[in-house]
């Protein structure tokens, strides 16, 4: 199926944007890593959200997702690590799934943590956010992979699998990682290289290897759609939230300050409208140019 939006992210400005794309009649799928993981259920208390004042972040969250929920939204969970626009749709993959749509709204709030020394130099030269994509590209290589997600010993059995010799770096030993894929403790890295991916530096040695697979729980909006333009760090977005892609639009913290709860579901009903305008507009010049 081809949905009308796609919109990438579960905090307030996605569920905003998902309720709003129902009120206004268009098919949307919400995509967002486990409820439990967004940023705003560390909050312990949120007074500035008008009209529900002294909730835990968790509880306004639990809200938004029942409110969302009720209103028949669409949800997929899971980690979005490809984004691909190709013939007028946007295609998302999602471990082993690709979701399309018409539309594209951001919600992905801000990455927390910064990129690592050679990480933007060398993404597409032997950097890579996703194993499924790029994994084939390695086999019989040595390739690091650099676990955040939670979900990451299982990219890394995929690209054993693939044919990788992997080696697994992050500051804990993930449980569900397999005996066979060696573990490295690190926590300051670095990737090395002049064109290409030669080597991982981390703080007890020089790894080398050909494939570098950052696996964050988040992957940076230009990442998924290169080209993207950014303002100060954020997506850049006009007043109706439209980016510099096509039928791309953004909202909440991923769109620029204030990082506030209350910004993000506005932005959020904001750029449904302005994906409703924009596909409005696409399919009555489809109709013009069949006449
Ligand atoms: C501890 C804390 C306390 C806070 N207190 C307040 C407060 O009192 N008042 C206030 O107004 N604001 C507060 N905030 C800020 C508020 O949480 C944010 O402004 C708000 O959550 C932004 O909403 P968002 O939907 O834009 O982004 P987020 O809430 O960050 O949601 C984005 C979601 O997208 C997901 N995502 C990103 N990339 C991917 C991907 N590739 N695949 C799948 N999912 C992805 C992320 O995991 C995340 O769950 C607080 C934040 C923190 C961390």
């Amino acid at each position: 199926m081809v949905y009308d939006c796609l919109i990438l992210g579960g905090g307030p400005a996605g569920l905003s944007a998902a309720v709003q794309c129902g009120a206004l009649g268009l098919s949307a799928l919400l995509i967002g890593n486990p409820h439990s993981q967004n940023p705003l259920g560390r909050a312990e208390r949120v007074d500035n959200y008008l009209g529900l004042p002294g909730l835990t972040g968790g509880e306004l969250l639990d809200a938004f997702q029942r409110h969302a929920a009720e209103r028949g939204v669409q949800m997929v969970t899971g980690r979005a690590i490809a984004a691909m626009a190709c013939g007028g749709v946007f295609a998302l993959t999602v471990g082993g799934h690709v979701y399309q749509g018409e539309s594209f709204i951001l919600a992905t709030g801000v990455a927390r943590g910064r990129p690592y020394p050679g990480e933007e130099r060398l993404l597409g030269r032997g950097v890579s956010c996703c194993a499924v994509c790029d994994g084939m590209l390695y086999r019989g290589r040595e390739v690091a992979v650099v676990g955040l997600a939670p979900d990451a010993a299982q990219d890394a059995a995929l690209l054993d699998q693939m044919g990788c010799h992997v080696t697994f770096f992050a500051p804990e030993r993930p449980a569900d990682l397999s005996p066979a894929i060696p573990y490295k403790k690190a926590e300051r890295l670095e990737i090395l290289g002049e064109d290409r991916v030669t080597a991982l530096a981390w703080e007890d040695g020089v790894f080398p290897c050909a494939g570098v697979f950052l696996l964050r729980e988040t992957v940076a909006p230009t990442a998924l759609f290169p080209g993207l333009e950014l303002a100060g760090g954020y997506v850049k977005v006009a007043g109706d939230l439209s980016t510099s892609l096509p039928g791309v639009f953004a909202c909440g913290d991923c769109a620029g300050p204030p990082l506030q709860i209350a910004k993000a579901v506005g932005e959020g009903q904001k750029a449904a409208h302005s994906a409703k305008r924009w596909l409005d507009g696409q399919r009555k010049t489809a109709e013009n140019n069949k006449e």
